[in-house]
């Protein structure tokens, strides 16, 4: 996949496998609930559409959807846009996956939300939880519950979702090779996955699951385009921050712009989609000023050369899972 043309502020959308597209800068609306400020989402939702951002992406499970969704409300009811100038990109949980469970949990996403259709929703995670409505199940010792769930059963049920209008593309999340490949060979497989979000930015560019994505015309979405928000509850932080790396800040200095404008901007010149997630309104609007400079073939190798092929987000919660996906070479 490539850009018909260079993407601009106004229109940086690129094609979907299905027909629909996605814009290749969304805002992350990822924080960890308790220590975030009430309507501190919601008011970062606004702000960035009046910036002009159109896509965002959340989860049933990060505790703010009511929040976009109002957002979203007051946005389209001030004419500053309208539903179809939106793409909000929605995750299935993963104590969600039997395939009766999918469509009842979408539903909860668009009520809370006040919409009638989600543009992308995703399985958040290739593993299960025991099923049911704790989040993170454990047992009396505090071992998380893990459940064995068939895959491409929960996928059917995305698929039926699709049909009856309630999203328009369907994808993935954290899928590795094996996993995408489970899909892809499914048989009577009717949408192939749209995109597959993972962990990608400078130091994890995932050269070998972009290619085999790309072969298979499946739109990468990077999610901690700029390193996480280091908390060491949930992020490695034994690996450097991103945004103080010497030679993105030797970069920036030259286009007079930042490491998390440069980090984006390789990002988007790969036709990767980027979610930075920030919730404070300078930083929602620099990260939005990407389509005003180039990196040259030579700066993108550079930075492809500072891939350390380590994650921040390694997901323990379920590395003794059968199916933690880490374990696979990519
Ligand atoms: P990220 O976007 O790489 O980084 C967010 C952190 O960077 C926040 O602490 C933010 O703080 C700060 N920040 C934002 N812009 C900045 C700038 N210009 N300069 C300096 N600091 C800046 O991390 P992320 O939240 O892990 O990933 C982004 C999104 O991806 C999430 O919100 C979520 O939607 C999605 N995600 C998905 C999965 C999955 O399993 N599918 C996993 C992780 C994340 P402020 O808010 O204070 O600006």
């Amino acid at each position: 996949m490539s850009f018909e043309r260079s993407p601009t502020a106004e229109n940086h959308r690129i094609p979907l496998n299905d027909g629909n597209n996605i814009p290749l800068l969304g805002l992350g609306t990822f924080s960890t609930p308790k220590i975030t400020a009430k309507d501190a989402c919601y008011n970062a939702v606004k702000i960035a559409i009046d910036v002009g951002y159109r896509h965002f992406d959340g989860a049933w499970v990060y505790g703010n959807e009511a929040e976009v969704g109002r957002a979203f409300q007051e946005k389209i009811a001030d004419g500053t846009v309208s539903r179809d100038d939106i793409h909000y990109c929605g995750k299935l949980w993963n104590t969600y996956h039997p395939p009766e469970m999918v469509r009842p949990t979408l539903e909860k996403s668009l009520k809370l939300m006040k919409i009638d259709y989600i543009d992308l929703y995703i399985i958040e995670l290739p593993m299960a939880f025991k099923a049911g409505d704790v989040i993170y199940p454990k047992d009396e010792n505090g071992k998380y519950l893990y459940q064995l769930t068939d895959l491409c059963a929960t996928w059917e049920a995305l698929e039926a979702c699709k049909d009856a209008g309630l999203v328009k593309s369907i994808g993935v999340s954290n899928f590795n090779r094996r996993q995408l490949e489970q899909i892809l060979n499914k048989s009577g497989l009717k949408y192939k996955p749209a995109v597959n979000q993972v962990e990608c930015h400078p130091y994890f560019i995932q050269p070998k699951l972009k290619e085999f994505c790309d072969l298979h015309g499946i739109v990468i979405v990077g999610y901690s385009p700029l390193g996480t928000c280091r908390d060491p509850l949930w992020v490695n932080v034994k690996i450097p921050s991103l945004l103080d790396d010497p030679v993105l800040n030797s970069m920036a200095a030259k286009y007079k712009k930042t490491s998390a404008q440069v980090a984006l901007r390789y990002q988007i010149q790969r036709n990767i989609v980027v979610i930075p997630k920030s919730f404070n309104p300078e930083r929602i609007k620099e990260n939005f000023e990407i389509f005003d400079f180039c990196l040259t073939d030579e700066e993108m190798k550079r930075i492809d050369a500072l891939n350390k092929n380590e994650r921040y987000v390694e997901l323990l919660m379920w590395r003794d899972h059968p199916e933690y996906p880490f374990n696979d070479e990519y």
